[in-house]
């Protein structure tokens, strides 16, 4: 299984740690349902997972939901609902979705506020070896702790852009698009990041070494990552725009504690925009699986649709693209109830290659639509189509 490295910007063999595939792959923070970006992320790392599995390889497989973050607290703030509630409910709505899309789930799911206490001895610990310093918070009982990022780089395990491979303007840029405070007077330098936010008035706090208050995201991923699969990961995943800050921090926080390089590959999925604009909450246009599923259309046709694209590209749903979808797995599913056994195998060879060469989708449909024009098509394609493209046919 070869698989683009976005740290080394080439295609690598994916590696495993101790025999086995571990793989890290950021979850949701559950206040808006599933739309098709934060499926297509999933839809690609599942097939992945189901690529290693099938060539014989272990996968430990771990995701978080992050549901000790701001965005989360802000939409119950401003919908007055209470945000547990609000975190269960779309929670829930995301498993739903990902199971009628038959994502296989991953071997943990750690929900943030179940293992609280762990980022927050992380902090202490950071705190203790210098690499975690306190900013003065007037505003809160305590004091919010930053990152030093300068002491990690000295130790030669973080490099600014060594996932983004951003130029300094683009990194500043990111950095605040994701709540980064380059300005905040008391920061050793302008990237540090919050590693946890002191306790303030109406806010959500626990208590921890360094106090009350809440860890920031990056820690959080970093410590479910080496919580759930080792000090060393194969590979951390997710949606591109968590290359910098979230992928380069959470890398540095976990080499900060464990003195190691954190992951040996950085895989990054494309963005999805909606009929020529970009797909985002502020503009109403999230086109949401649940909603998909609910007007009728069948989950392996939006599976389908989406696994036609290159997971790294970014690509432009539109609504069409279901009736396409659809009329494909028609003829697919005409041609799984024709089939026949067959000592013939290269065709699934084949399919197996397209997706081992950086999750060729698109290549791998390709094939599929060939089989299925076949008088005669053998019936072990039907059992590959649903072992590595997920679609019962
Ligand atoms: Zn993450």
């Amino acid at each position: 299984m070869h698989l683009h490295n976005s740290a080394s910007e080439r295609l690598e063999p994916v590696r495993t740690v101790d025999g086995v595939a571990r793989l890290y792959v950021c979850g949701i923070t559950p206040y808006d349902a599933t739309h098709l970006g934060h499926a297509a992320t999933y839809l690609a790392f599942d097939t992945l997972g189901r690529a290693l599995r099938q060539s014989g390889v272990e996968v430990d497989y771990a995701q978080n939901i992050t549901d000790v973050d701001d965005p989360l607290f802000e939409r119950a703030n401003a919908t007055n609902v209470d945000w547990q509630e609000l975190a269960q409910e779309q929670t829930d709505l995301f498993r739903s979705d990902m199971a009628a899309l038959r994502v296989i789930p991953p071997d943990s799911y750690v929900r943030v506020q179940d293992v609280l206490v762990e980022p927050a001895d992380a902090v202490g610990r950071l705190v203790e070896r210098d690499l975690g310093y306190a900013v003065p918070t007037p505003d809160a009982d305590g004091d919010d702790i930053y990152f030093d990022l300068a002491a990690v780089e000295a130790s030669g395990l973080y490099e600014p852009g060594f996932v983004s491979h951003f130029a300094p303007e683009r990194l500043a840029e990111a950095f605040v698009e994701f709540g980064g405070d380059p300005d905040r007077e008391g920061k050793r330098s302008t990237f540090d990041p919050l590693l946890w936010r002191a306790a303030r008035p109406e806010e959500p706090s626990w208590p921890s070494p360094v106090g009350r208050g809440r860890p920031g995201w990056h820690v959080e991923c970093a410590i479910i990552a080496t919580g759930a699969l080792g000090e060393h990961v194969s590979i951390q995943a997710g949606g591109r725009d968590l290359r910098f800050p979230h992928h380069e921090m959470s890398a540095a926080h976990a080499s900060g504690l464990t003195g190691k390089p954190f992951a040996d590959h950085y895989a990054h999925a494309g963005l999805i925009a909606y009929e020529g604009t970009k797909m985002s909450k502020s503009l109403g246009n999230l086109v949401l699986v649940s909603k998909l599923v609910a007007a009728g259309h069948d989950p392996a046709a939006i599976r389908l649709a989406v696994l036609s694209h290159h997971y790294r590209e970014d690509w432009e749903w539109f609504d069409g693209e279901l009736d396409a979808a659809a009329a494909r797995l028609d003829t697919w599913r005409a041609a799984a109830a024709r089939s026949e056994p067959s000592p013939e195998h290269a065709p699934v060879q084949r399919l197996r290659e397209a997706i081992a060469d950086d999750l060729d989708t698109p290549a791998a449909i390709r094939l599929v639509d060939e089989w299925a024009a076949q008088e005669r098509p053998s019936a072990a394609m039907r059992t590959a189509v649903d072992a590595l493209l997920g679609i019962r046919l």
